[in-house]
């Protein structure tokens, strides 16, 4: 058996040990006899299982105790309806910076809701850098003020959070969260889908301030209602169990590896390597350059489209996948994610450098 090295923007690389101590309780989880997900949702040891994942979150990410925990589904796409239905509900109107299509979308979505204002966007140069932002337009009577931190298909994130005063920040984390600490104080809510950096997908995680939630729109269906969810322990219906679980070894291996300031110096260690090179390559350049670079998405280019296509494919043989950029980009785009290695990267770049000598 070999593995590849998986470049995917999501769904993603899983550490190892995740993988195999899953394959390991696969048939018999812990003398039960049978699979996590098997499990009734209601049993024991499955509610040992909830409450622990959810403890262990709280300790890597040091989540305040006024904070609820919430384990959905839907993906971080209904939480563009559901953060709208929950939270918009004092003067009904919301401030956007749009830094790509997920923050756009989230400000698409919201705009069925309520009045929604965009405060700043990068769309004039492909959203491929992170707007400056003017504080004399954010309005001081916005229910939320919603960021994308980490922009996956762009390779943008913010460095700083925009000071929003006592407007509740509101940010999707989907491809960033869990890569280096963040401090959740400073947020009125943090929402992910879980199949970049924290599991398979068909989880996402919630992280809401108690105080925004229990004030929803009438038409909030039951079931986007962050309330009945915080009642109910994220189990009013039978939530993601197996997702669950895996987030849970997920988190004992970020453990592992030394919390989430080891996992910055990791992460930014591995982004290093690929920077550095795209900056010294006469072939290879990166799509964003200075503060705005992601540490998780890097997308590049040669800017010859038919060298791009043979590099996906040539690299795809090499056992480098999904290296394909996103459609509305381009080119290339390298996620490397936490599970992804250190030597994942330095190999990619020496493919890359060989690749550059072949086809000059
Ligand atoms: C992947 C992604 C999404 C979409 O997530 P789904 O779980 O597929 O709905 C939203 N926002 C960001 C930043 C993402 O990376």
């Amino acid at each position: 058996m070999s593995r590849v090295y998986n470049f995917s923007a999501g769904p993603a690389m899983l550490p190892e040990y995740v993988l195999k101590k899953a394959a390991d309780e696969m048939l018999d989880y812990n003398g039960t006899g049978e699979s996590v997900m098997e499990m009734s949702h209601r049993s024991k040891e499955y509610d040992a299982i909830i409450k622990e994942t959810e403890a262990m979150l709280r300790e890597v990410m040091s989540i305040p105790d006024n904070y609820k925990v919430l384990f959905l589904q839907g993906g971080a796409s209904t939480q563009f309806a559901m953060i709208p239905l929950n939270l918009m509900n004092k003067n009904n109107k919301a401030d956007f910076v749009i830094t790509g299509q997920w923050a756009n979308k989230a400000y698409q979505e919201a705009s069925r809701y309520g009045k929604c204002n965009v405060i700043a966007s990068s769309k004039d140069k492909t959203f491929s850098y992170i707007p400056e932002l003017d504080k004399s337009k954010f309005d001081p009577e916005a229910d939320y003020f919603h960021i994308c931190q980490n922009n996956t298909i762009y390779g943008t994130r913010f460095t700083e959070l925009p000071d929003t005063g006592n407007v509740p920040l509101v940010a999707d984390l989907s491809s960033c969260i869990l890569s280096e600490p963040v401090d959740v104080s400073k947020y009125g809510m943090i929402y992910a889908g879980a199949q970049k950096n924290m599991g398979p997908a068909g989880l996402t995680v919630v992280i809401v301030r108690e105080d925004l939630i229990g004030n929803a729109m009438d038409i909030c269906p039951t079931m986007l209602n962050y309330q009945i969810h915080a009642d109910n322990g994220s189990m009013y219906n039978t939530p993601p169990t197996y997702s669950i679980y895996i987030l849970k070894l997920v988190l004992e291996w970020v453990k592992q590896m030394g919390g989430l300031e080891a996992m910055k110096v990791h992460n930014e260690k591995k982004a290093a390597i690929i920077y550095d090179f795209l900056d010294s390559s006469e072939m290879f350049s990166a799509t964003v350059s200075g503060k705005d670079r992601s540490l998780m998405n890097i997308p590049f280019v040669t800017g010859n489209e038919e060298l791009d296509a043979k590099f996906v494919s040539e690299a795809k043989k090499a056992g480098f996948i999904n290296l394909k950029g996103h459609r509305s980009v381009g080119g290339m785009r390298a996620s490397v994610y936490n599970a992804m290695p250190i030597e994942g990267c330095e190999k990619l770049v020496a493919f890359m450098k060989e690749f550059e000598a072949a086809n000059k």
